[in-house]
């Protein structure tokens, strides 16, 4: 079934009978530290103040921008699901990401400390930023590029990558940014996909200690036959300095063309609503889907959020996002929020293993990073490599930790608390989406006590709810789907080019109640606080219970012996569904003979027998998408002795080879 049919139907394994069981118990809490509660750029009362007028709040959120004129009305809500927020307002987002901070006499400021892969270092204050981007954004214009051209990006992560996109919002051009490590075939899908006039890229970059070329790649994907036709330049940036293949007359370097130009360029404003960018998704359900968001609500929601979440300081933290900017964290948590906060960030190139394991512990010490922002996945690849590593570094400029992408086990943010945070540090368990555009539930660390694996509260402003499949909100210590009840500032505005998928998708599950619906499974606790439980999609049913993948491998990972686990309900002519779980050990552990029954042992004792898995593989590694999150659809059509589906956003397809070996086909 395509995920775009499960994510708009009746989920799967959601049977209408039951909501989702809620399994996984937790009595862990942490407390914010009180000096940082007591200095916190968002307090207790911002929650009431929102609920009271969420409208009157987010139009005060707005004016931490620079508006060249105020909009009318804050919310247009009457061609929902279409939202238009900030209506006649009119601003200019690089203006608010740059220009602002150097006229406030912030130009010394570094924006970007650039850490490249072999050790190359460049500093960026926000004077140089403004510099560059105007330059390029008069390089565009000299190009053909006007306002609402799109504009694509298949870049690796150097500042140009970042200057390049404020250099399209401030013409006006929305960007579409590629992750660089996609394949032609990939690029040239979006670049049709949004009829791209320009593309940028590099002529290649540094991965794992080798230089990967990307030139080769864009020129795949836009040659005269068969390639993305809309084409009419490619911008070349040197990174790597290797030779490239070079059409003369379509190719351009980046240096040459921005050198020429002006350094100043008049920033024109744009209305609340125009486009600022498309991205696709992450491609874990199924095929990517072109996100729109605009441009007045997304800054907003990003400022605010980047502020709250993460109580930046600006004057003096050091804010490090690990992201990569063809992701929207990249998007909204390493260009927008951020800039648009005047922060001081790092931006690294590379791998966390390359020279060694310990490379991101290096970069927080050598930066002074302050707040860290990572996923999931990280964390637990961290894990498999040991507490030895980190314990190494000094790390004692962190203050503040986050987490995103996928649920954060509890025994994962125990061991990032203990062993990155030194027990220091709040963690901001943030839930959001590429169609979200920005945070929408996660704790303030200056407010919430924390626990273990849960996002805890939509954020001041935000509201979400737990619902049963009949669209009923659950009561607390009950689980269901979870949905958006309110229009918020930073929303997707569709999907590009496909009006009705947008309806489809995101719309028709609760078309009575007017939701939008997330296509995450999560549970309300006894407190209400909210725990993510992964995708509805992936939800089993046992025996007639719905049954959550993440509480599983939840239970899994908090065994000493496992590091990374994913879980799959296969179909079983008994129970419905089986689970099988895939398992990755620790650091220093060997797979023993008896292992398998210790672990459904264990899962039993922590979570009951009914969630107990049939069969438990020990795999070197997981299939994961290029951003780092497990593909579960990909593991149940193994589990199932089934072709695969679409994996054109698997990073490392020979991982499915070396699973599916290991897989007893058999039922046992
Ligand atoms: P696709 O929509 O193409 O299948 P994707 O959903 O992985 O891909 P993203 O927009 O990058 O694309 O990811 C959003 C999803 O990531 C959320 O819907 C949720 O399932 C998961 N997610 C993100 N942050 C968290 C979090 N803190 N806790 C739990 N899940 C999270
Ligand atoms: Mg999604």
């Amino acid at each position: 079934m395509a995920a775009e049919e499960a994510a708009s139907g009746a989920p799967e394994g959601a049977g209408a009978q039951e909501t989702l069981s809620n399994l996984l118990h937790e009595g862990r809490r942490f407390a914010p530290p009180a000096a940082l509660a007591e200095a916190a750029n968002v307090r207790a009362d911002a929650y009431q103040a929102s609920a009271a007028d969420r409208l009157g709040f987010w139009a005060e959120q707005a004016r931490r921008l620079h508006w060249d004129r105020e909009w009318d009305q804050v919310l247009d809500w009457s061609g929902a699901p279409f939202a238009r927020w900030f209506v006649g307002g009119r601003l200019n987002v690089a203006y608010n990401c740059v220009d602002r901070h150097v006229e406030s006499g912030h130009g010394d400021q570094v924006a970007l400390h650039f850490e490249g892969e072999p050790g190359d270092r460049r500093s960026v204050t926000y004077a140089e930023l403004q510099r560059e981007v105007c330059r390029a954004a008069n390089a565009l214009t000299e190009l053909g590029v006007r306002a609402g051209d799109r504009v694509a990006i298949y870049m690796p992560m150097i500042p140009e990558a970042v200057v390049a996109m404020l250099a399209c919002a401030r013409i006006g051009a929305p960007h579409s940014v590629v992750f660089a490590a996609f394949s032609p075939g990939a690029l040239r899908s979006r670049i049709d996909d949004a009829q791209a006039k320009v593309l940028i890229t590099a002529d290649g970059y540094h991965r794992r200690g080798s230089v990967v070329a990307l030139k080769p790649n864009a020129d795949e994907a836009v040659q005269a036959e068969g390639g993305a036709q809309s084409i009419e330049h490619v911008l070349v940036v040197r990174r790597s300095g290797q030779e490239v293949p070079w059409t003369t007359g379509r190719d351009v370097w980046w240096h040459e063309v921005t050198e020429r130009q002006p350094d100043q360029h008049k920033a024109e404003s744009f209305d609340s609503e125009h486009p600022l960018f498309i991205l696709y998704t992450s491609g874990t359900t199924g095929k990517p889907k072109g996100i729109l968001h605009t441009t007045g609500g997304y800054l907003t929601q990003v400022s605010y959020t980047h502020s709250a979440v993460f109580d930046l300081k600006p004057d003096s933290d050091v804010f490090w996002c690990t992201a990569d900017i063809g992701w929207v964290t990249g998007h909204s948590y390493i260009v927008y929020g951020p800039l648009s906060n005047r922060a001081t960030e790092v931006l690294y190139e590379g791998t966390p293993d390359t020279p060694n394991q310990g490379r991101f512990w290096e970069n927080v010490d050598r930066y002074g990073v302050t707040i860290l922002y990572t996923a999931p996945t990280a964390i637990r690849t961290f894990m498999k490599w040991g507490t030895e590593v980190p314990a190494r570094y000094d790390l004692s400029s962190l203050r503040v930790l986050g987490s995103v992408g996928e649920p954060i086990n509890p025994e994962a943010w125990m061991w990032y608390r203990e062993n990155i945070g030194r027990g220091r540090c709040p963690i901001v368990d943030t839930w959001w989406q590429t169609e979200t555009g920005g945070i929408m539930i996660s704790p303030l660390p200056g407010v919430t006590s924390t626990k273990p694996g849960s996002a805890m509260r939509p954020l001041p402003g935000i509201s979400a709810e737990v619902v049963d499949v009949d669209g009923n909100p659950v009561p607390n210590g009950a689980g269901g789907l979870l949905v958006l009840d309110q229009p918020w500032p930073s929303m997707l505005r569709g999907i590009w080019g496909d009006e009705e998928r947008y309806r489809q998708t995101y719309w028709a599950r609760f078309a009575d109640q007017g939701y939008y619906f997330a296509g995450d499974g999560a549970k309300k606790d006894e407190d209400g606080d909210i725990w993510l439980l992964g995708r509805v999609d992936d939800i089993m049913l046992v025996s007639g219970h719905n049954i959550s993948t993440t509480e599983v491998e939840s239970a899994l990972v908090s065994h000493p012996a496992v590091a990374e686990a994913a879980v799959v309900g296969a179909v079983d002519e008994t129970t419905g569904q089986r689970i099988v779980a895939f398992v990755i050990l620790r650091g220093g552990n060997e797979e023993v003979a008896t292992l398998a029954e210790e672990l459904k042992a264990h899962v039993a004792r922590e979570i009951g027998p009914i969630a107990k898995p049939r069969q438990i593989q020990v795999v070197p590694e997981l299939p994961k998408t290029r951003s780092g999150k497990i593909m579960r659809r990909l593991l149940k059509d193994v589990a199932e002795d089934r072709a695969l589906g679409d994996t054109t956003t698997l990073t490392d397809a020979s991982v499915m080879e070396l699973i599916s070996s290991k897989l007893p086909h058999a039922t046992d």
